[in-house]
């Protein structure tokens, strides 16, 4: 707005330095610093200061530092040069641990961990530290961080790598694994989640198949006391042992003289015995209006100093702060956090391989661990993180992989192709013939030492005549 005052050159003075002063405190907005962007319990979800406290800490910067991360990197050899740090150092996370004071512990910059947050905010590997969850860091000799390993379960190792300019980049690698069955059965007592945990599925898993039956009967009215269910339970297992990723493969609830049937198919849909969706189809758009791409997906972007592969793994939607975004399908919240880059994030886990994530969120209007329906409003959009605007980051993952939202083939109730049912319907015979007959038990349950206690009670002495009691026994 143009100023016209009538002031003489000394008021005009200090006016102008006033007025600057004004717009300095307005505007200025400190590169990321602890007090800022970085409470250290975000980043992993309890809070207790690192136990280890080896000298190097007192090496660090000071907490206050307002120093942006490239200044920070600078500073970083002189600051941690030390001569007898491990060139590799390998730390488990414990309960209460958060990033920020694991960093301190091992004498690593600030600036650092800011890089690495900066390489992980496409990602948000970072963010899901479990207790357990191991952490390896390589030093140069200089004593410069120049690689962070996580394993992420026993298949997936993710290392973030030093590049140009003390930047890190993002690399997963993955084992080879397969799924194997087992078969959970239950019966009805009190409310269909009570039954499915006393049966042993996960508060995930039964909230899963109450999703995808719910098209086809009333889970509070109509199931009664002594109706049954069987499901079939995949476990992800590298070539020795689980990596713990479970999921539901098929589920046939019997209801009287009724069943009704839900089946994992390659499409990562699920449907019933006819080959008819039972997945809730999805929302394309997670707001009411479309708005234009502000930044499309792409997954072979290139950084645009470095050169490197920079994924985009989602869309930008240029919507205004403050904007309703939607679950875009029934799901549980599955995360929820404030990250230095991603700014306010939502991760909704969806039936099967299906997962969203909303970024930048002003306003976060659901908890951890709650159910929300496809169109349910669970946050206000806005420009929080490392933005150049306004805008909502918004990520389809079909199988933990980042897919076009915009493009991709989204469950929308159809059918399977015509030219694939005999293929589906004869899966579906399998599956079901092996769900209502025991077979011969599973290695890892084999190997349960004889006389330890299983969910249902004691390990049976032999595996093929045991299950007496529905919902105390598991077939593998
Ligand atoms: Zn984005």
């Amino acid at each position: 707005m143009p100023l016209k005052p009538r002031f003489g050159k000394v008021h005009k003075g200090l006016l102008i330095a006033t007025l600057s002063l004004l717009v300095l405190a307005v505007f200025w907005r400190p590169e990321p610093s602890d007090a800022v962007l970085l409470p250290p319990q975000t980043l992993v979800t309890s809070a207790k200061p690192a136990s280890k406290t080896p000298a190097a800490q007192q090496t660090t910067q000071p907490e206050a530092s307002p120093e942006p991360p490239s200044t920070a990197e600078t500073a970083e050899t002189a600051e941690t040069a030390e001569q007898n740090r491990p060139e590799s150092v390998s730390y488990n996370i414990e309960p209460g641990d958060n990033l920020s004071a694991i960093f301190d512990a091992h004498g690593i910059p600030k600036g650092t961990l800011y890089n690495l947050l900066q390489a992980d905010a496409e990602y948000l590997a970072l963010e899901t530290l479990q207790p357990g969850t191991a952490l390896r860091f390589r030093f140069d000799a200089e004593g410069q961080l120049q690689r962070l390993t996580l394993q992420i379960d026993p298949a997936r190792t993710v290392t973030y790598d030093r590049i140009e300019g003390g930047q890190f980049e993002y690399n997963l690698n993955t084992l080879p694994t397969h799924w194997e069955a087992s078969v959970i059965r239950g019966d009805i007592r009190g409310s269909f989640y009570t039954s499915g945990i006393a049966a042993g599925l996960s508060k995930g898993q039964v909230i899963q198949i109450g999703q995808l039956l719910k098209s086809k009967l009333d889970f509070r009215r109509d199931l009664r006391a002594g109706d049954t269910f069987t499901v079939l339970l995949g476990r992800e297992m590298t070539t020795t042992g689980p990596t713990g990723n479970t999921r539901v493969e098929a589920i046939s609830l019997h209801r009287g003289r009724h069943d009704y049937n839900a089946f994992l198919y390659s499409d990562s849909n699920y449907y019933d015995e006819n080959g008819e969706s039972v997945t809730p189809a999805f929302l394309r758009y997670p707001t009411a209006r479309h708005y234009r791409v502000s930044s499309p997906f792409n997954l072979n972007r290139l950084h645009p100093i470095t050169g490197r592969r920079a994924p985009h793994n989602g869309v930008d939607l240029a919507a205004p702060s403050g904007t309703p975004v939607m679950s875009t399908g029934d799901g549980i919240v599955k995360r929820i956090g404030n990250h230095p880059y991603a700014g306010k994030y939502i991760e909704v886990d969806h039936s099967g391989a299906f997962s969203t994530r909303y970024l930048h969120l002003s306003r976060i209007l659901v908890k951890r661990g709650q159910t929300v329906k496809r169109g349910q409003r669970i946050a206000l959009s806005g420009n929080t993180g490392r933005t150049t605007g306004p805008h909502l980051h918004f990520e389809l993952r079909v199988n933990h992989q980042p897919v076009n939202p915009l493009t991709a083939d989204i469950p929308t109730s159809t059918k399977v192709p015509a030219d694939k049912l005999s293929t589906f319907e004869s899966r579906v015979r399998e599956k079901l013939a092996r769900m209502r007959v025991p077979t011969v038990m599973g290695e890892d349950y084999a190997q349960a030492p004889s006389g330890s206690v299983s969910r249902g009670g004691q390990w049976p002495a032999s595996w093929t005549d045991h299950c007496t009691r529905p919902g105390q026994c598991r077939y593998q």
